[in-house]
């Protein structure tokens, strides 16, 4: 397996924002589907960790559609917070997936930490594991990274999430200001695809 390029895949998320995303990094080559396709549900997310998560969701569509799947679990951590959301990212905007909502919360919780937060660096850092799994099978699943510090408030209206409210390293804008293409080629989901990238 490990050896033979893929050229059919299925990826593994009912999130919008990060299968146009995921699209735009995959070779033109492969032939691409997505769960909208086989009208699935999402798996139940109970994995500590974002490897765990994102295995179970690979492995739970490629069980489903017999097609080996790409899938990827993702967060935000800020440092001030003990690292939250981390993996309870998407849960922070409820049911619906209101990600004004997730960005309220930060703003709400960074003021209970502290009333004069502004005053710090609060430092935080997109988190992404993607794996490919082929039934229950894993082939391979890895981490990647991108650093950066929360804005005092959101600016931009581009991206998806909590890209209004992060400012990635050596940066002065956040990441919900930047153009797809400038964001894509180097945000978290990027640095894990490079990893990846023999297999596609
Ligand atoms: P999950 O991986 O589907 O559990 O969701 C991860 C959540 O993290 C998303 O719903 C977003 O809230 C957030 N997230 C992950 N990647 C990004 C990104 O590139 N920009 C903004 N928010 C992100």
């Amino acid at each position: 397996m490990s050896k033979q390029k893929i050229i059919k895949l299925l990826i593994g998320t009912n999130n919008k924002g990060k299968l146009r995303e995921i699209k735009s990094l995959l070779p033109k080559s492969i032939k691409i589907h997505s769960t909208s396709e086989f009208n699935l549900k999402s798996p139940v997310e109970n994995g500590k960790t974002f490897k765990e998560n994102s295995l179970i969701k690979s492995k739970y569509f490629s069980k489903k559609t017999g097609l080996i799947c790409l899938a990827d679990d993702s967060g935000l951590e800020i440092d001030f917070l003990d690292k939250s959301p981390g993996i309870y990212s998407a849960r922070w905007g409820g049911k619906q997936g209101d990600f004004r909502k997730a960005i309220k919360r930060v703003y709400r919780e960074l003021n209970k930490k502290d009333k004069n937060w502004k005053t710090r660096k609060i430092k935080a850092r997109f988190i992404c594991a993607l794996s490919i799994s082929y039934k229950s099978k894993k082939i391979i699943c890895v981490l990647g990274k991108v650093e950066g510090q929360i804005s005092h408030k959101p600016m931009g209206k581009k991206g998806f999430g909590y890209d209004p409210i992060f400012i990635p390293l050596k940066k002065n804008k956040t990441f919900g200001q930047m153009k797809p293409s400038e964001k894509y080629k180097m945000d978290h989901r990027y640095q894990a695809f490079k990893k990846i990238k023999k297999f596609l």
